[in-house]
């Protein structure tokens, strides 16, 4: 793999608290769904050799300003996708349906990640929107993030089929990875299978070092070379093992 690493943040949309968006039965909460769906994205990423960051890991409340701050102190953020299900009408189920992507405004990298999104997404027979690229420059995170960014609106929660769709496990699987072969493509990164059995090292080596950049633990020098060839000293794996120790708290 190149040693340039590609990174992501993906953004699971609102919080445990949020008792709003939710589907008009109350058998879906869209905060469930987001942080499901960052999960099974942050999965085939990562397997893929992708580093991937969270703004949230749990339930807790994240504020969009702070989840702005998470990105935009990543260095060379590649990509930042905010996760979200969309809603129409009042409090009752409506007709509006369809997957879509929002972006700040035409063009640049975030038009060409929004539209490598779509292909994919299409291709894999998912109910997209009549105008599935929407332009809105008042979005919160596509306004104070300085990567690229983008942010999915997965179907309707208001819609009576797709509520059920977006509620079961083998639709979130395929919407998951749908986006994730779009992501991929847009970072320039081909889609392959899963580890398999004759190459488990070099798959298990390239999705720890993803891991471990990921939790900012890995760091690489100040050029953001991550040396990967290059042998490491006692002082700088006493290093790896102490930022590791205080990300789980065990210092
Ligand atoms: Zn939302």
């Amino acid at each position: 793999m190149s040693e340039k690493i590609k990174r992501v943040c993906l953004d699971p949309g609102h919080d445990a608290g949020n008792e709003a968006n939710k589907s008009p039965d109350g058998s879906y909460y869209e905060h469930e769904f987001t942080l499901d769906m960052a999960r099974r994205l942050e999965k085939l990423l990562t397997d893929r050799g992708v580093a991937v960051t969270l703004t949230r890991t749990g339930g807790e409340a994240v504020s969009l300003a702070k989840r702005c701050e998470i990105a935009n102190s990543i260095p060379d953020l590649d990509l930042f996708v905010s996760i979200h299900s969309n809603a129409a009408g009042g409090s009752g189920w409506s007709d509006a349906r369809g997957w879509s992507v929002y972006i700040y405004g035409p063009g640049g990298d975030r038009q060409r990640a929004a539209e490598d999104l779509l292909q994919q997404v299409r291709a894999a027979g998912i109910a997209v929107r009549s105008t599935p690229i929407v332009y809105d420059p008042e979005l919160y995170v596509l306004r104070h993030t300085v990567a690229p960014a983008v942010l999915t609106e997965n179907g309707f929660h208001t819609n009576r089929e797709e509520a059920a769709l977006l509620g079961k496990a083998s639709y979130r699987q395929k919407l998951a990875e749908a986006e994730a072969r779009g992501i991929l493509e847009y970072l320039g990164i081909p889609w392959s299978e899963p580890p398999g059995e004759e190459t488990p090292y070099q798959e298990e080596a390239d999705a720890a070092v993803a891991w471990l950049v990921g939790l900012g633990v890995l760091r690489g020098n100040a050029q953001g070379d991550l040396m990967l060839d290059q042998p490491v000293t006692r002082r700088q794996l006493a290093v790896i093992l102490y930022r590791l120790a205080q990300r789980y708290g065990a210092v």
